[in-house]
């Protein structure tokens, strides 16, 4: 480790912390005494993507990021959610503790995040990866989600009236006796 101001090779650490995915050390370069920052991160073992041609290619978290960004470009997401999915993503797939990964694993991984993410993110990444054929397709996709939302939307609703009608009707009753 070079000190970013001398070059000097050696270095002593004066402090050293638990990050959350790593050690961040403070050191002090034995030549000029500048202190700078280091961080150690734990190398995970390389992670193949099986392409659909049967190619062999390194996991690559940015060309991850950048397929989601894409698909998310000028939607209103809060900050850090595709930073988030990313993490999610990535983590999960190390986890899985194999070498090798078919594409479709991640891209359903992707599918999966989206939907809960942004619908118009979810139905743009759908139509690249999912190479829907035709129109027909796409729309199928799209009933599925409507169909989705249709019956998330119609669970409180049927529930809500159950709850304040008791009440209201004990209280109106309440003040009728009160009046007599
Ligand atoms: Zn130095």
């Amino acid at each position: 480790m070079n000190c970013p101001y001398c070059g000097n090779l050696e270095s002593r650490v004066i402090d050293s912390r638990d990050v959350d995915d790593g050690v961040r050390r403070r050191r002090q370069c034995s030549g000029c005494s500048a202190r700078f920052t280091t961080y150690e991160r734990l190398q995970a073992a390389s992670l193949f993507v099986i392409k659909k041609d049967k190619r062999r290619e390194e996991f690559s978290r940015e060309k991850l990021m950048s397929g989601i960004r894409k698909a998310c470009e000028k939607r209103p997401l809060p900050t850090g959610a595709i930073d988030k999915l990313v993490d999610d993503i990535e983590a999960e797939l190390y986890q899985m503790g194999k070498s090798e990964i078919p594409g479709a694993v991640i891209g359903d991984m992707v599918m999966k995040g989206l939907r809960d993410l942004d619908h118009i993110a979810y139905i743009r990444f759908a139509s690249v990866y999912r190479e829907f054929a035709d129109i027909t397709a796409l729309k199928q996709e799209l009933d599925t989600l409507i169909g989705d939302e249709a019956a998330k939307a119609s669970q409180p609703v049927s529930q809500l009236p159950l709850l304040p009608v008791e009440p209201s009707l004990a209280m109106a009753g309440g003040q009728r006796r009160r009046r007599k």
